[in-house]
């Protein structure tokens, strides 16, 4: 592949809070880290926003530098004291629940349209790299044992607190930080704690104990991709401390200046206006909203309305547009016969989809050139199909209609096409009569019983051809053969 005809991306990147274009370090092997869930519970619905937002940059990635260049990690974290809470709760092992959870988290993100990451680390099998990157931390005074911890010491590293634009003062003033006294300084975090003999620990220069959440993603990271990397990805809760941590961990360790290029974070989720909560009792699961017959596709196509960096809104009144969406979409697309179905695989993406997803991830934009192709799509074979390729790249299914009210009156005919040849044949002998009658007030009266049924008429030299809008309504057609 050839620089020159490369797609150009541009980013918003955190750290410099602009808007940047993108350059991969190596173009052969773009590498983004997006840090993934906890493992003990359903994933929530706000859970699936960072997922399907990184989803669909690390599509338009392999599309832009080829499926084969593109390495996409995105972790599970199976050790946190929310999932030893839920081990001890339910009498099951710390295994079994995290287990459970994968499986889970894996399904749930399938059913919203998700490619798997490239990688899929659990913190657990990184201890040992964890460790070293402590001890290195360690020799290099970046960080001190107390009493079976291990802290890294903040003030040692001048750059914390630029990514999220803070200054370590002030957040100590203001923060809630915890004071205890091991710490030399009440902003130092913990790499490493001690474990009791129930709770889950590993063997380690500073006694029994557990890693702290921070430094798990710096280990997997710099094993999986890199001291330096691409895009570092996630929800803008995890900006600060997380990230702030991450970076300060990475960039002692390896003596780097920088962790990833570019730092990437998706606004919250909120419910109907409200943040989610279980006391506001309007918090619920991906899979509680499959289980009420929501498709995939519909909280998938919902989340990509809204642009990634603003806060997001999930209403009833949403799902219930989607779904209207979707459905006229998938009844224009489906309707597609042979050839016309045949080329949607050869067609490229059209551009003004790629070059919206390229514009930092503009979905909603590219969403408002599909409704354009969608409004073309009733007079245009073309249309439909750039509508088909653009749905298919977004993992929105094209080829068959789904069943709604009209949707099944639409199946009826479209399971069999032939359906309509008899009203084409009726609506070109009488055009052919009125040929040499010159009496066109039949076929004037027959094409509007047609199209008043909501189907798309077209006549030429070479014959009549009727097609199905989402309006049609067979039943509007009786008594007209
Ligand atoms: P957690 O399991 O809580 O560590 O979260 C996993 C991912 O979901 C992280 O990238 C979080 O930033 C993200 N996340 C959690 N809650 C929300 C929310 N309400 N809206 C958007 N993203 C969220
Ligand atoms: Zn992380």
């Amino acid at each position: 592949m050839t620089e020159t005809n490369k797609t150009a991306i541009k980013l918003y990147n955190t750290k410099t809070r602009k808007k940047e274009a993108f350059e991969p370090i190596d173009a052969e092997n773009v590498r983004m880290y997006v840090c993934g869930p906890t493992v003990y519970d359903r994933a929530h619905i706000g859970n699936a926003r960072p997922v399907i937002v990184f989803d669909t940059l690390y599509r338009l990635l392999r599309h832009v530098y080829g499926e084969e260049h593109v390495t996409y990690v995105r972790n599970f974290t199976d050790v946190d004291d929310k999932i030893n809470a839920k081990a001890a709760e339910s009498g099951r092992t710390i295994g079994e629940i995290t287990e459970e959870t994968i499986a889970w988290y894996l399904e749930d993100m399938a059913a919203v349209g998700a490619l798997e990451p490239t990688k899929m680390p659990r913190a657990t099998n990184y201890i040992a790299q964890m460790i070293e990157m402590i001890e290195a931390l360690i020799a290099k005074g970046h960080a001190y044992a107390a009493e079976g911890h291990a802290l890294f010491r903040v003030r040692s590293y001048e750059k914390y607190g630029v990514l999220s634009g803070r200054d370590v003062d002030d957040m100590i003033a203001g923060a809630r930080v915890e004071v205890a006294p091991y710490k030399e300084d009440p902003m130092d975090f913990v790499l490493w704690k001690p474990s009791s003999d129930d709770q889950p620990g590993w063997e380690s220069p500073w006694g029994r104990g557990r890693p702290g959440w921070h430094i798990e993603c710096s280990a997997m990271a710099k094993a999986l991709l890199g001291d330096v990397f691409d895009i570092h990805g996630g929800g803008l809760d995890l900006q600060f401390p997380h990230h702030e941590d991450e970076i300060a961990q990475s960039c002692c360790a390896n003596g780097t200046d920088e962790m990833a290029k570019v730092w990437m974070h998706n606004e919250m989720l909120q419910v109907e206006g409200k943040k989610m909560s279980k006391s506001l009792g309007n918090f619920f699961t991906v899979r509680d909203l499959l289980e009420q017959g929501v498709p995939g596709e519909v909280i998938r196509f919902v989340f990509l309305s809204t642009h990634y960096r603003k806060p997001m809104d999930w209403t009833e009144k949403k799902r219930e547009e989607a779904e209207k969406t979707l459905t006229k979409w998938k009844a224009l697309t489906s309707a597609l016969y042979d050839g016309a179905a045949r080329s949607v695989a050869k067609t490229p993406v059209p551009t003004v989809i790629i070059e919206a997803l390229a514009d930092d991830l503009n979905t909603a934009l590219a969403l408002a050139e599909m409704h354009k192709l969608a409004k073309d799509a009733k007079h245009s074979e073309e249309a439909c199909i750039q509508l088909a390729v653009s749905m298919a790249f977004l993992e929105i299914e094209w080829s068959s209609p789904w069943q709604s009210n009209f949707g099944s009156s639409l199946e009826k005919i479209l399971g069999d096409p032939a359906q309509l040849e008899p009203y084409e044949r009726l609506l070109s002998d009488e055009r052919e009569k009125a040929m040499t009658t010159k009496d066109f007030s039949k076929v004037d009266q027959i094409k509007s019983a047609l199209l008043s049924s909501g189907l798309e008429v077209r006549m030429s030299k070479a014959g009549v051809e009727l097609d199905v809008t989402p309006d049609f309504d067979p039943s509007k057609l009786e008594g007209l053969l």
